[in-house]
């Protein structure tokens, strides 16, 4: 399945995309609301529910989708998990990682597929796209061993991770610099995993204004899923609705000096997983 939020007349709502179409699912699972993680935190009981629904259904073209998960508990992002790209960072002075480097992007950050990102008033020079896989976790675990972790995940998206260069080098934490509102465009759509034989070998490919700036299978991650989720779950308990971005490959702005400015369109598609489209606006 295809699970979505949608805003149609005012509403926001939760869905399931079929072909072209986007079918309100609110009526098998009202106590959710809007809350993708309230959907999750019940996904086993009321999935048979959702998969027959069939009505209200609305052309995918007369919604806006909305991000995916806009209320989870945690997001979590992998740094360096890519070859090519610890290669370029290394090239820009920036040492190679011995192990697992994780940071939180403050939720707040999170927005839609479409919706414009900020250029921010405090950090307008270095804002950088990074194109990255979107993990979202269904159901709580702690300890996970590497050989179980696939049955921990809900399904999967597509991730902006937009990170302002600047304020990320700042501090030896990259919390504000991964942080900003407006800097976490995820969707198009949650892909359940019983949807994708293999999360590892999908192409992912990034365009600038329609130029290729990034492209790699996920089968070229340092770090796999499930060695990224048997790792975080040594530490902290996973939760339904959690989100993981699970590293970007080589070809990010700041190895080509090359930043956002207003007007400029980042689309970043990956195999089974749909594609995300955001603009970049100067803060109001
Ligand atoms: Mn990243």
């Amino acid at each position: 399945m295809k699970l979505a939020r949608f805003t149609f007349d005012g509403r926001t709502r939760l869905g399931k995309v079929v072909d072209d179409h986007v079918v309100d699912i609110g009526a098998a699972v009202p106590e959710a609301g809007d809350s993708m993680r309230l959907l999750l935190d019940r996904f086993d009981e009321v999935r048979g529910a959702i998969e027959a629904i069939a009505s209200p259904a609305f052309p995918l073209a007369d919604v806006t989708l909305e991000a995916p998960v806009h209320d989870p508990r945690k997001y979590l992002a992998i740094g360096m998990n890519y070859q090519k790209h610890v290669e370029e960072a290394e090239a820009a002075g920036h040492g190679a990682p011995k192990t697992q480097i994780w940071f939180n992007k403050q939720v707040t950050c999170i927005t839609g597929p479409y919706a414009d990102v900020d250029i921010p008033k405090a950090a307008p020079d270095m804002v950088d796209y990074e194109a990255e896989m979107g993990v979202v976790i269904g159901k709580r675990c702690r300890h996970v061993r590497v050989e179980n972790a696939r049955s921990v995940i809900a399904g999967y998206f597509v991730v902006n991770d937009v990170t302002a260069r600047d304020w990320q080098f700042r501090s030896p934490t990259f919390t504000l610099g991964k942080s900003f509102d407006t800097h976490g465009p995820i969707g198009p759509w949650i892909t359940t995993d019983d949807e994708i034989a293999d999360p590892h070998g999908l192409m992912m490919v990034l365009e600038l204004n329609g130029e290729e700036r990034q492209r790699s299978s996920t089968n070229d991650m340092i770090y796999n899923i499930y060695d990224q989720i048997a790792y975080l779950s040594q530490v902290m308990t996973l939760e339904p609705g959690d989100l993981i971005a699970t590293g970007t490959p080589s070809g990010v702005g700041i190895a080509g000096n090359r930043f956002m400015k207003a007007g400029d369109v980042v689309r970043v598609s990956i195999d089974g997983l749909g594609t995300i489209e955001n603009r970049f606006v100067d803060e109001r």
